[in-house]
C-alpha cells in the first residue's frame, strides 16, 4: 500500500488538469487513502457542475426476455431457451409498462433482454418502430453491446448497419451494458458473450452513427487492479475517438442466485466501491457524467457518492429485474431520491437520457406543498 504522500503528486496533476497515465492509476488503487483521492475526484466534480446540481432521471427497465443463448456466470436473470419460467413480453405488456412510466413523469425506458436465439434484426425494427410511432417523444435507450453482436451473429450484417437500421426504427442511445471487466481476462473467465474488442466495437459503431451511450463497469468478478486500469483506459481512448458516451456508471457484483456467488465468497466493499468512482472521475478525463449507484450500494452509499466523484443519482427505476434478481432490493420514489439529493447537499434536477435537464410543471415537493394547502383549507373549513 502506498500512504498518502506518495498519491498527492499523482492527485495534484490531475488537479491542474494533466492526465493520469496507466501508472498513476494502479497508484490510486494501492493506496489506502480513499479520501484523499474522493477530495480530489470531488473537486473535479464541481469545475464540471459548479452549481452543485445532481441529477436523475425517471424511467424504467424493461427486460423484454429473460432467453438467452450465453451464459454468465454472476447473472441471475437468464433462463436457458426452452427452459419452464422464459418469457417474451408482448408489445401489449410493454406498452402498459411505458403508460406506467409516463404518468409518473417518466421520459425514457431503458430496455435490454437476454440473447435470444431467434431474434434478427427485423424483430428489433419492428419493436422499436411501433413504439416510436405510438411514443414520438419518449426517448428508448435500448440493447447493450451483447444484443446488438447477437444480432450481428443471427443477421449477417455489420455492427454499423444494425445500428443505422435501428437508429431509423426509432432507438435513441445505447445503455453500457455487458461491459462489466472489459479485458479478456476476466470476461473469459465468466462469461460466454462478446468479448472486449466486440463490445468496443460496437460503441464505436454507434457513435459512428450518431448515437451516445453509456460506459459502464461492474467490478467483483474476479478481477485485479490491473485489469480495472485496463478498463478504463480502453474507455479513455474510444471516448477520445469518439466522443460518444454521456456518462461512467460502476458497480459492484451482487452474488445472490448466482453461480459466481456460490464460488466467490466476498463481495467488493463499499471503500472499493468508492474508490472505483473517484478513480475514474480522475482518470477519464474526457467523461462529465458519473452516476451515484445507489441501486446497488443502498442509497446513504449513493448520497456519500455524490462526494466522490457522482454528479447523477441514476434513475427512479421504477421497474429493474436484473441485478435484483442477484440480491440488490433498494428501491426509492422520485420524492425520496429528491430528498436524498437535498440532504446530502445538492439541488436535484430530472434529466432526460441524453443529461439534458427536464422541467414539468410540478415537481413533487410542490405537489406535496399544494396537497398541505388543500388539507389545512379543509380543516379550516
Ligand atoms: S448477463 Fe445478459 S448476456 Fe449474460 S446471461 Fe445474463 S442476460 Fe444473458
Amino acid at each position: 500500500m502506498n500512504n498518502a504522500k506518495d498519491i498527492q503528486p499523482i492527485l495534484d496533476r490531475a488537479l491542474a488538469g494533466m492526465r493520469l497515465t496507466a501508472d498513476d492509476c494502479t497508484a490510486l488503487y494501492e493506496s489506502d487513502d480513499f479520501v484523499r483521492t474522493g477530495l480530489a475526484a470531488d473537486e473535479i466534480r464541481k469545475r464540471h457542475h459548479p452549481e452543485d446540481v445532481v441529477t436523475y432521471i425517471i424511467d424504467r427497465n424493461i427486460n423484454y426476455t429473460n432467453v438467452c443463448n450465453v451464459v454468465c456466470t454472476f447473472c441471475a436473470f437468464y433462463r436457458r431457451p426452452g427452459a419452464k419460467d422464459t418469457y417474451v413480453l408482448s408489445m401489449d405488456e410493454v406498452c402498459r409498462k411505458i403508460d406506467e412510466t409516463i404518468e409518473l413523469g417518466g421520459t425514457g425506458v431503458l430496455m435490454q433482454g437476454g440473447l435470444h436465439p431467434d431474434f434478427g434484426i427485423e424483430w428489433y425494427e419492428e419493436l422499436l418502430s411501433t413504439l416510436h410511432a405510438r411514443y414520438p417523444n419518449f426517448q428508448l435507450h435500448c440493447f447493450s453491446p451483447p444484443e446488438i453482436h447477437n444480432i450481428h451473429l443471427i443477421s449477417k450484417l455489420d455492427y454499423e448497419t444494425i445500428l443505422a437500421r435501428l437508429k431509423a426504427a426509432g432507438l435513441n442511445s445505447l445503455p453500457g451494458g455487458g461491459g462489466e471487466i472489459l479485458d479478456d481476462e476476466v470476461r473469459k473467465r465468466v462469461s460466454t458473450k462478446c468479448t472486449t474488442d466486440e463490445w468496443l466495437d460496437v460503441m464505436r459503431a454507434a457513435h459512428r452513427v450518431g448515437l451516445r451511450s453509456t460506459a459502464t463497469l461492474m467490478s467483483g468478478i474476479g478481477d485485479q487492479i490491473k485489469h480495472r486500469v485496463r478498463h478504463l483506459a480502453r474507455l479513455r481512448s474510444l471516448q477520445d475517438e469518439t466522443n460518444g458516451f454521456t456518462a461512467f456508471i460502476n458497480w459492484t457484483f451482487q452474488r445472490e442466485n448466482t453461480a459466481l456467488g456460490r464460488r466467490i465468497k466476498t463481495e467488493p466493499t463499499g471503500i472499493d466501491y468508492l474508490k472505483t468512482l473517484s478513480i475514474a472521475r480522475l482518470f477519464l478525463d474526457n467523461f462529465v457524467n458519473f452516476q451515484s449507484s445507489w441501486l446497488t450500494q443502498g442509497l446513504k452509499l449513493g448520497q456519500v457518492a455524490l462526494r466522490f466523484g457522482a454528479n447523477d443519482m441514476g434513475s427512479v427505476m421504477i421497474e429493474e429485474n436484473v441485478v435484483s434478481a442477484a440480491g440488490a432490493h433498494n428501491t426509492a420514489n422520485e420524492a425520496e431520491l429528491r430528498r436524498q439529493i437535498t440532504d446530502a447537499g445538492f439541488r436535484p434536477q430530472q434529466r432526460d437520457i441524453l443529461y439534458r435537464h427536464v422541467n414539468r410543471e410540478q415537481t413533487p415537493e410542490e405537489n406535496n406543498t399544494n396537497e398541505m394547502r388543500e388539507m389545512i383549507e379543509v380543516t379550516a373549513n
